[in-house]
């Protein structure tokens, strides 16, 4: 299990040196800024909503490595995907992150992102964690206000 931590948590560091989708998106027709106050981390979304697909997502901020990282993968993983799955990306994801009672074992769904499910065990890490997706929801419902996590 040690181990396993390990692998996670080096996938997490690489995510939060080297982000995925870190841009501004010029045509984006959906933006948000998320805020935690809890750690400081600061994030803005982009996206390119068609229809009901999220064409492309990226992200620029400043926070701690979770946040970022979290970012990074929450780009990756619903590009491309309609926003009804990437609302349940987030409803799984956030379980993951929230499980109470301990860890348990993540849905198959969620793919990569099951390196987050460590995060259940820091309770103070998990607005990290989800920042990225809170602001992902407030964009796609094109919400003009600054998510808190608060
Ligand atoms: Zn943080």
């Amino acid at each position: 299990m040690t181990d396993l931590r390990d692998l996670y948590q080096e996938v997490i560091l690489d995510h939060n040196r080297k982000p995925k989708n870190y841009h501004a998106i010029e045509d984006a027709n959906r933006k948000a800024e998320g805020y935690n106050p809890l750690c400081g981390d600061q994030i803005t979304v982009y996206a390119k909503i068609e229809g009901d697909v999220i064409r492309d997502v990226a992200f620029e901020g400043t926070g701690c490595a979770i946040s970022k990282a979290s970012a990074s993968m929450m780009t990756t993983s619903v590009q491309g995907r309609t926003i009804a799955e990437a609302e349940r990306l987030f409803e799984l994801f956030h379980a993951m992150v929230t499980s109470e009672g301990g860890r348990s074992t993540p849905s198959p769904e969620l793919g990569k992102l099951a390196v987050f499910s460590g995060v259940c065990e820091f309770p103070a890490r998990v607005k990290c964690a989800s920042l990225a997706w809170h602001t992902l929801r407030a964009a796609v419902k094109g919400s003009h206000e600054t998510v808190s996590t608060e």
